[in-house]
């Protein structure tokens, strides 16, 4: 296993869920943590907290994956302490609506394809040359079970995840001959806030979807992405499915 002690980690979607709970397992095991999302408050409290548990150091972006000119600014201004990023972990991510495909909202397809597909690329855009530089990193993408099964009224949530799927084999493709690795995490359901932005703060309707299925966690989550990120150098895990035991 190797050691995370002062290595820095770009945690994007760290407000919530997965990215919250990836903050907390990788401060613990002392890495430097920059944490991105676009409420501000929330990271500002999980900064505290990381401070005052683990002694983290904690570096801050607030920031919307969908804007590319912010990305490629938040990326260009780090600070030179934080500028060497080690491990981007592409977690932000969301869905919106269950619906026909000939019914869907347009806004909702836009809102998870500028979030789900263009987010992860502009910050993989941005984040990689540096690692090609130092020969040296480890990106880590959430797909997701919908990238390799399409339930009914996932369409366009399951092809953004289709689509992470085929980029993080890409992405380990193009970087074949260097140091870097990349790991595709796609879990089955997760009890996060996921199902409440999908069904636009609908709390009933979004405990509805857990009906009969124990949910994994965001640490069971956090997990698996520790263990991918801690193994030798020369192992890449190329793609991880997980899933609630109950869930078909
Ligand atoms: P949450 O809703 O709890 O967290 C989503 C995170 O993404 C939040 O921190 C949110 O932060 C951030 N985010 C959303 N849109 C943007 C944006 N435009 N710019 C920056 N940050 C953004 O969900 P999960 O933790 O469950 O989801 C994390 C990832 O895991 C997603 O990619 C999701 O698709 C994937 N996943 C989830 C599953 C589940 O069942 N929960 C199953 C399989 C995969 P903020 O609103 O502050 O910007």
């Amino acid at each position: 296993m190797i050691s995370l002690q002062n290595k820095i980690i770009l945690i994007t979607g760290a407000s919530s869920g997965i990215g919250t709970a990836c903050a907390r397992i990788f401060a613990e095991a002392g890495a430097k943590l920059i944490l991105a999302a676009r409420r501000w408050e929330l990271l500002q409290q999980l900064r505290d907290v990381l401070k005052q548990e683990f002694k983290a150091e904690v570096h801050l972006l607030q920031l919307d994956v969908r804007d590319r000119v912010a990305v490629e600014s938040a990326i260009s201004n780090l600070p030179d302490a934080w500028s060497e990023i080690d491990i981007l972990i592409n977690n932000a991510g969301l869905s919106r609506g269950l619906d026909k495909l000939h019914e869907g909202s347009f806004q909702d397809w836009e809102e998870m394809i500028d979030t789900n597909i263009k987010g992860l690329l502009y910050l993989t855009r941005y984040v990689v040359p540096g690692m090609v530089k130092r020969d040296r990193g480890h990106i880590v993408n959430l797909g997701s079970i919908a990238g390799h099964q399409t339930y009914p009224s996932g369409n366009v949530y399951c092809a953004t995840k289709a689509a992470v799927k085929a980029i993080s084999e890409g992405l380990k493709q193009d970087l074949l001959g260097t140091a870097i690795r990349v790991t595709s995490v796609d879990p089955g359901m997760v009890e996060t806030e996921f199902s409440n932005v999908r069904f636009h703060g609908d709390d009933e309707r979004a405990k509805k979807v857990y009906q009969g299925v124990k949910p994994l966690t965001p640490e069971d989550i956090a997990d698996v992405i520790f263990f991918c990120t801690t193994r030798s150098p020369h192992v890449n895990i190329n793609e991880v499915i997980l899933m609630p035991v109950d869930q078909a």
